[in-house]
């Protein structure tokens, strides 16, 4: 059931207008989201039929998110015909009924990242530029970028002086015309084309504006131009849009979204009424006192005065740690002691930092230690095929009779030994009754062999054998690691297979980072050897996580690993905020090339305020990279924040006191939130 009492009096005049463009532009964790599903609820009270309601956000979790929390307010059958989904997916919609009109069949393909690729490499070597200095990947960012623009093929200008825009000049319309011949879109198009749609077709957006009478966008800040275009659009006629934001959340730049479109809103929708919220329930004092502190040195925001009334809190922690396993280590200490001192559970904590491969050093000690975890927007490094490939060769170097190991990376990478080959390796080994390593070695005898695959049959022996005795040698543990990747050439088998090279440089990167974890091994060991660290990572073979089965994972109560970027929305009891540091946060560079110290600061904001009740900060004073250590620098939005709310350590014994009083106001909170967690 819900409650019009339950919220303050700047919601409820937001969750009752209903009618009209309504922007709600308040920091974070004062009840956007929550006034968005208590108007939902709120608008099917009034009798609003659910299929007039259509509620938009960016990711698939928080649509997710807010199409449970509405049903637990209201039920699950008054959610029925209502639209909670992502820009994305109501593009799908709306395609999927209309996409003849553009000369398509209804059953399109999606061409994700891959296909998109393979496409692109495919028409330049068509125009016979498959030499130029712009690779594939870069064409592709720049349609992209020109379709989230609204710029079609026809109408794409070439830049003066630049070379790469000549050449997407002639690529762009070529790539649109080879995909209507596969009857495929990309992910832009979906958007692209539904606006072009509700443009084209009078008929249409009469009936979209009609079927939609009341919409709501959650995180509008983070809207781009074809995304604002496809609002504005279905909104036309009635302006029943409400939109909530935080401009100071605004951390999609770099795909082109444009702070304008919250900044202008009230210009753009004559009549919006504005509302401010100003009271923050998520998060003690000193997490928002702190958070004000580090986004008031942006310097293009509106000035806004968040405040709460749930006391000072706990002092922040900061941890300057020796390096990045100590890091790790440290927030174990710290997920163990506060979860027994405050009755928590692992699914209070949240680790966040700025990259995806951050997450390996905390992946390894989270199974290290048995603890429970999810990890969000990425895969678990263990489980990722380039990291099992170069275990499969460990595995079968400690233990040649492993045959699934073996089987593995016989023809990985590729030597020649096709999958006929293969299987009479198999018969012969099963006939025989000896085993495939043995089969292997006296390939000759088996039937049918050609002379090729026996000798590199006979040289993937040798290769194995060679290895069983170098990893002999406990003191060039990793040297022979390195060896090995460097004489089976894995990165140029990565970029081969991989079509999408971002996608392959990540690969070769978190192959990169199994020597870091070699080398901490070694460090920790006093008596290393291969079978010991095979010993380590088999640990983490043990499903920790429930198998494969998101649901399940997501109820499960883990401890949850995810970038800044998907942790937009979201709030945890505890929250440990990793690798401040200068070239993590602020991050030295994306990919694209684009560096917004603004943005990156947004991103420490959007950090801090996923807090509710403790936020711990961590650096290290320096990381391995490549298996050696480098010197690193603390981040500069650290020196933002004042140090009368932070408690700073270097060492970790001396850590985790607090002055009683302190203790004693922290723990007052952390009751609360069991009492309200039922533990
Ligand atoms: P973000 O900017 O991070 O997206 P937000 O503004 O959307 O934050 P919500 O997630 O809606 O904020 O709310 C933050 C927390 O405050 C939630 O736990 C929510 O339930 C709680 N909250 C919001 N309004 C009230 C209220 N009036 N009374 C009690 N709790 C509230
Ligand atoms: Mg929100």
């Amino acid at each position: 059931m819900f409650d019009l009492n339950s919220l303050n009096p700047q919601q409820r005049s937001a969750v009752t207008h209903n009618k009209g463009p309504l922007l709600l532009l308040a920091g974070a964790g004062s009840g956007k989201t929550r006034v968005i599903t208590c108007r939902i609820s709120h608008l099917r009270q009034q009798g609003v039929p659910a299929e007039q309601i259509l509620a938009l956000t960016f990711t698939n979790k928080a649509a997710r998110e807010m199409a449970e929390r509405v049903q637990e307010m209201i039920g699950r059958n008054a959610t029925k015909g209502m639209v909670i989904a992502t820009f994305h997916s109501l593009g799908v919609r709306i395609l999927k009924s209309n996409i003849d009109r553009l000369g398509f069949k209804k059953n399109f393909s999606i061409y994700a990242s891959a296909d998109q690729q393979r496409l692109i490499r495919d028409l330049l070597r068509e125009i016979g530029a498959d030499n130029s200095s712009a690779d594939a990947d870069q064409i592709l960012w720049r349609i992209s970028n020109a379709k989230n623009h609204l710029i079609s093929a026809d109408s794409y200008q070439v830049q003066d002086r630049d070379p790469v825009s000549s050449l997407v000049a002639t690529i762009y319309p070529r790539y649109q015309k080879a995909l209507k011949a596969f009857n495929a879109v990309d992910f832009d198009d979906l958007l692209m084309f539904s606006v072009q749609l509700l443009e084209q077709h009078a008929d249409l957006l009469k009936d979209y504006c009609k079927r939609f009478q009341y919409q709501m966008v959650d995180e509008y800040q983070d809207t781009n131009p074809v995304q604002y275009r496809l609002l504005k659009l279905l909104a036309s006629g009635h302006s029943n849009l409400c939109v909530v934001g935080d401009d100071d959340q605004s951390i999609y730049a770099f795909r082109g979204a444009d702070i304008s479109n919250i900044l202008d809103f009230e210009h753009d929708f004559p009549g919006t009424k504005v509302i401010k919220l100003e009271q923050n329930y998520r998060s003690t004092g000193n997490i928002l006192a702190a958070a004000n502190a580090v986004i008031k040195n942006n310097q293009k925001r509106t000035e806004k005065a968040l405040w709460t009334d749930s006391g000072a809190g706990a002092k922040i922690e900061y941890h300057l740690c020796t390096d990045g396993e100590d890091e790790a280590r440290q927030v174990m200490e710290k997920i163990h002691s506060e979860k027994y001192r405050h009755k928590l559970n692992y699914g209070d904590f949240a680790i966040l930092y700025r990259t995806n491969s951050q997450s390996r050093a905390f992946e390894e000690q989270l199974r290290y230690e048995n603890i429970p975890y999810v990890l969000i927007g990425g895969q678990q490094f263990f489980d990722r095929k380039e990291i099992k490939d170069v275990i499969a060769y460990l595995k079968t170097v400690q233990n040649p009779a492993d045959e699934v190991n073996l089987l593995r990376i016989l023809n990985y990478p590729k030597r020649g030994i096709g999958e006929g080959s293969i299987d009479r390796i198999i018969r012969y080994s099963a006939d025989q009754n000896i085993s495939l390593w043995k089969v292997l070695q006296q390939v000759n005898q088996v039937p049918e062999m050609n002379d090729r695959t026996a000798a590199a049959c006979l040289s993937f022996v040798e290769l194995i054998t060679r290895y069983r005795k170098n990893f002999k040698q406990p003191l060039r543990l990793l040297e022979t690691l390195q060896e090995l990747f460097s004489e089976l050439k894995l990165a140029d088998e990565i970029y081969r297979q991989e079509k999408d090279p971002q996608a392959a440089k990540r690969r070769v990167e978190n192959q990169e980072e199994l020597l870091n974890s070699m080398s901490t091994y070694l460090d920790r060991t006093e008596a290393p050897n291969l079978a010991g660290y095979l010993e380590r990572i088999s640990l983490f073979d043990d499903e920790t996580v429930g198998k494969n089965d998101k649901e399940s994972k997501l109820k499960l109560d883990a401890v949850t690993l995810m970038s800044l970027h998907s942790s937009k929305g979201l709030e945890f009891p505890v929250v440990f905020l990793a690798g401040l540091e200068e070239g993590f946060l602020p991050h030295k560079k994306s990919i694209y090339e684009t560096f917004d110290i603004d943005e990156e600061r947004r991103l420490c904001y959007v950090g801090i305020t996923r807090a509710q009740q403790q936020l711990f900060m961590l650096g290290a004073q320096q990381r391995r990279k490549y298996g050696k250590l480098e010197q690193r620098e603390a981040s500069r939005f650290l020196s933002e924040i004042p140090d009368t709310l932070l408690q700073k350590s270097t060492d970790k014994n001396s850590a985790t006191q607090q002055p009683e009083d302190e203790a004693a106001s922290a723990s007052s909170f952390f009751d609360n939130i069991s009492q309200m967690f039922g533990d």
